[in-house]
C-alpha cells in the first residue's frame, strides 16, 4: 500500500497528482499537481474555496483542504504520468463533518468498533451517447430486447475493451462485461471489496469511463433516466459483513452456515437478517441518497419499457433470487440493493447502507415477510410494504423524519445535504416547462 506520494511518484514516473475530493451532489473536483510540490500536499492538502462546490459553505469560510488518502492512489492508465488521489475534506485542523468520504469513514469506524467489517461490490450501469447527450452513440442499437446483444457488443467493443483493460491492469478483478437491457446501456463488474475501497472505486470508474468515451467520441452518462421509455442506469450494490478489513477477512457473518443459526433464512444469518431489516425499515428514507436526484424518480416507479420490464423497485420488498423486488437475496451470505441509480454519491451511497444496516443491527430489525412473487405482474397483491417514494421532494421529506438515520448519518451532514437538495428541488419547481403550458393552456 503506498504512503508516501513523492516516492511514489519517483518510482512509477508520475508528473502530476489529480488531488480529487467528491462533494455533496457528487461532483468530483480536483487540484493538479506536480509530483515536485506533492510531499507538502500530502501533509498540509491542497487548498479549496469550498463555496465554489456543494458542500454548504459560505464564501466567508476558511480555505478547505483536500488531504489526499495515499492509500487511494491510481495511476491513470491511459495517462500514466498523471496519479489520481480521493482525498479528505479538513477546515482549520477538523474534518469537514459534511464532506461525503469523512462521511463514510466516520461510519466506518462506528461499525468496526462493534466488529463489523462491511463489504460491498456495485454495479454502475451507464449509456454511451452521442457526444449532445441526446442520442444513443449507435444508430444500429435498437432491437426491442437488446440485452446481452453480441453484434451490437462488437460495434463498442473498443470503448468497453479499452475501460476492460485498464481495470485488470490496476487489478481489480475484472470479470464481465455486458450490453444491458436498454439500447446504448453497459455494465462491467469487478470484485467487491471494503466499503471505502468500493466507493474509491466506484469514483474512479466513473471518471475513467466518461473519459474513455470521450476519447472516442461519445458521451458516458450514469444518469438514472437519460432516454425516456428505456431502462435506466441501476447502481445495485451487493453488501455482506466480515469478521475483518481487506485481506484480513476470513469469515463472512452474513453467512448463515458459518454462524450459529445453519438454517438461517435463504443463508443468510441472524446479523444479515437484522442488517438487512434496517435497510427495510429506512428504505423511503434512505432513497433520498440512493435516488437524489429529480430524474431518479423517472427510473423507480416508472411504467413498463420497452424492453418489457423496468428492472427498478417501486415497493419495499425482498425475496430470494428474484429481480422484480428492492432486495433480492441471490445466494448464501450477502444480499443485493437494487434501489440505487447512476446519480448516487459513491460515498454516501456505502455510508446510508452502513448507517441503516447498524441501525437494524443495534435494534434486532425483522426484514419482514418475503414475498416470493413477480412483483412486476402481481405487486398490487402485497399489502403493508410501503411504496418507494414518488419524486425527490417525497423522498426528501422521509429522510427530514427519519430522526435515527439523519443522526447516523450526522446531523452536520443531514442538515447540509437537505438544505442543498432543497434548493435543487425549487430550482426544479421553478423551471417553466412545455408540458404545463400544454396541459394549462386551455383551461
Ligand atoms: P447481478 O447478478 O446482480 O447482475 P453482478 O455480477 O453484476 O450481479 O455484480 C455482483 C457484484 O456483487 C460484484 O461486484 C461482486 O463482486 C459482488 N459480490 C459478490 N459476492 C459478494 C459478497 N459476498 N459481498 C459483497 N459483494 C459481493
Ligand atoms: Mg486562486
Ligand atoms: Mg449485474
Ligand atoms: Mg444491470
Ligand atoms: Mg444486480
Amino acid at each position: 500500500m503506498t504512503t508516501d506520494l513523492a516516492k511514489f511518484a519517483k518510482d512509477n514516473g508520475v508528473k502530476y497528482f489529480m488531488i480529487s475530493f467528491t462533494d455533496l451532489f457528487g461532483a468530483q473536483r480536483a487540484k493538479l499537481v506536480p509530483a515536485r510540490a506533492i510531499a507538502d500536499m500530502q501533509e498540509d492538502g491542497a487548498g479549496f474555496a469550498g463555496f465554489a462546490t456543494y458542500l454548504d459553505l459560505t464564501p466567508a469560510h476558511p480555505d478547505m483542504l483536500a488531504v489526499p488518502d495515499p492509500s487511494s492512489v491510481i495511476q491513470l492508465p491511459w495517462k500514466p504520468e498523471i496519479a489520481w488521489v480521493a482525498s479528505n475534506c479538513v477546515m482549520e485542523g477538523e474534518d469537514v463533518a459534511q464532506a461525503p468520504r469523512n462521511v463514510l469513514r466516520r461510519l466506518i469506524k462506528e461499525a468496526a468498533d462493534e466488529g463489523m467489517h462491511v463489504k460491498t461490490g456495485i454495479e454502475a450501469e451507464f449509456f454511451l451517447l452521442s457526444p449532445e447527450g441526446t442520442e444513443i452513440n449507435d444508430p444500429y442499437d435498437r432491437a426491442a430486447k437488446p440485452c446481452y446483444d453480441q453484434q451490437t457488443m462488437m460495434r463498442s467493443y473498443e470503448v468497453i475493451r479499452e475501460i476492460s483493460d485498464y481495470m485488470l491492469e490496476l487489478g481489480w478483478n475484472p470479470y464481465q462485461s455486458d450490453h444491458e437491457d436498454a439500447n446504448g446501456q453497459w455494465e462491467m463488474n469487478w470484485d467487491f471489496d471494503d466499503a471505502l475501497v468500493t466507493a474509491d472505486k466506484h469514483s474512479f470508474f466513473k471518471f475513467m469511463t466518461k473519459t474513455v468515451a470521450e476519447k472516442h467520441g461519445m458521451r458516458a452518462t450514469f444518469m438514472p433516466k437519460p432516454i425516456p421509455g428505456l431502462t435506466g442506469n441501476g447502481c445495485h450494490a451487493h453488501i455482506s459483513v466480515w469478521d475483518a478489513p481487506g485481506k484480513k477477512s476470513k469469515t463472512n457473518v452474513f453467512a448463515a452456515e458459518k454462524t450459529d443459526t445453519p438454517t438461517g433464512e435463504l443463508g443468510l444469518s441472524e446479523q444479515g437478517k437484522h442488517f438487512l431489516g434496517g435497510i427495510m425499515k429506512h428504505a423511503s428514507a434512505l432513497a433520498a441518497i440512493t435516488n437524489p436526484t429529480v430524474n431518479s424518480y423517472k427510473r423507480i416507479n416508472a411504467p413498463r419499457t420497452t424492453s418489457g420490464a423496468t428492472w427498478a423497485p417501486n415497493t419495499v420488498t425482498w425475496t430470494g433470487n428474484n429481480r422484480t423486488h428492492m432486495v433480492r437475496v441471490p445466494g448464501p451470505g450477502r444480499f443485493e440493493l437494487r434501489l440505487p441509480d447512476g446519480a448516487v454519491n459513491p460515498y454516501l451511497l456505502q455510508a446510508v447502507i452502513i448507517a441503516a444496516g447498524l441501525s437494524g443491527v443495534r435494534s434486532k430489525a425483522e426484514p419482514g415477510k418475503r414475498h416470493d412473487i413477480d412483483m412486476y405482474a402481481e405487486g398490487h397483491k402485497v399489502r403493508g410494504a410501503p411504496k418507494l417514494p414518488l419524486n425527490m421532494l417525497d423522498a426528501m421529506r422521509a429522510y427530514d423524519s427519519d430522526k435515527e438515520l439523519k443522526a447516523s448519518m450526522g446531523e452536520e451532514f443531514s442538515a447540509a445535504f437537505l438544505k442543498m437538495k432543497r434548493e435543487e428541488w425549487n430550482q426544479f419547481v421553478s423551471h417553466f416547462s412545455r408540458w404545463e403550458r400544454e396541459n394549462t393552456i386551455d383551461i
